[in-house]
């Protein structure tokens, strides 16, 4: 419970690119709160691409069994090589697995012209971590066999229903409390089915809890269309792993900047904060990549802990420079340096 904790166990993983920029700031930001949270202790943890061409492993066994002691962790970042190359896979994924961390929370929001103003756009984007496409033990993706290649897709009951309390919790603390499921079940009735009937169930399950919560669902595509066209009307969108990671980035857009867009990766027992955007080759080394998406990301681990006056502390902070917009990294056309951004910040919490 967070009440219990003398310390906070934190492990960070920088990994590649601009990821090893990022995640020192974030590491900033939370030593700047002092007692709002207890003592933060960091350790510094290796993983990614860069590290496996140097030493043949993506992720070292010492990685895990750290994180496995750690209350919480961050993040940065890992390249992905364009072709496959033997015996890699990506550390991300397989610490999502590890960890069980089932859900991606990603909430994209604008920042309102004025303080306590409304923000144009205020969603979440709930995606489903496990299954679906994206994770190499549950999906068969074979060949090419001539002129053919193949994947097949896994959508359980377990994880859609966990992803679904997970959404229906997320709504309980918002104001709007209103989930949206995003599926395609006119076309992938069985698989995108079972997802829509399970999460729909959800609150006949809990007895009352979800009262409150009202539930909407969107095809994808007509899904994408609206948030463009609309995105007031998204409180918490709740969706397969495909299909959310499309509308996150999607949704990452209308606010300015991938730059901008935390996520934590969530399960039951832990939480890992990782900005939405990737490892960005195109930019890394140069100390110009945006640090907001992994200082927010800090601060909704924090959210996920209950340390939700740090984390607010976090956010007001950031909020005050993304609106004065005198300190801003190219990305957001500014001229700034990550550390200037980050030392800003720093100033205000
Ligand atoms: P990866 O394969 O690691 O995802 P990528 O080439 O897809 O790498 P992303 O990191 O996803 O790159 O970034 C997409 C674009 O957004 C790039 O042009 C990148 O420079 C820009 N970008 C992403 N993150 C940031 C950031 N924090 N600050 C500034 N620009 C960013
Ligand atoms: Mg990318």
């Amino acid at each position: 419970s967070t009440a219990s904790r003398s310390k906070l166990k934190i492990g960070l993983i920088p990994a590649d690119g601009i990821g090893r920029e990022v995640i020192p700031a974030a590491q900033a930001a939370l030593e700047a709160l002092g007692s709002d949270i207890p003592k933060p202790e960091f350790t510094h943890l290796l993983a990614g691409f860069e590290y496996f061409q140097r030493k043949g492993e993506a992720l070292p066994d010492e990685t895990v069994e750290t994180l496995r002691e750690s209350d919480c962790a961050l993040f940065g970042a890992v390249s992905s090589p364009s072709k496959k190359v033997t015996g890699y896979s990506s550390p991300i994924v397989a610490l999502r697995k590890i960890l069980d961390l089932y859900a991606n929370v990603r909430p994209v929001v604008s920042v309102a012209d004025t303080p306590g103003g409304k923000p144009a756009v205020d969603l979440i984007v709930v995606r489903e971590n496990t299954e679906c496409l994206y994770v190499k033990q549950e999906t068969l993706e074979h060949g090419p066999h001539g002129k053919e290649a193949r994947a097949t897709r896994l959508i359980t009951e377990r994880a859609s229903r966990r992803i679904g309390r997970m959404a229906f919790e997320l709504a309980l603390n918002r104001p709007r409390k209103h989930v949206t499921i995003i599926h395609k079940s006119n076309v992938l009735s069985v698989t995108d089915g079972l997802f829509r009937e399970t999460v729909r169930a959800v609150p006949a399950l809990e007895d009352g809890r979800y009262d409150e919560v009202t539930i909407a669902e969107q095809l994808v595509d007509s899904a994408v269309y609206r948030l463009f066209r609309e995105p007031h009307i998204y409180d918490v969108m709740v969706a397969p792993n495909l299909y959310g990671d499309i509308i996150s980035d999607a949704a990452a857009a209308l606010v300015g900047s991938l730059g901008l867009v935390p996520s934590v990766n969530a399960g039951d027992t832990f939480v890992m904060g990782e900005p939405v955007h990737g490892s960005a080759p195109d930019i890394a080394g140069q100390g110009i990549a945006n640090p907001i998406a992994s200082i927010r990301s800090a601060a909704l681990m924090l959210r996920h802990l209950g340390y939700s006056k740090g984390a607010d502390r976090i956010d007001k902070a950031v909020d005050e420079v993304v609106r004065e917009g005198t300190v801003s990294t190219p990305d957001l056309g500014g001229k700034s340096k990550t550390q200037e951004v980050t030392d800003e910040i720093v100033k205000r919490i």
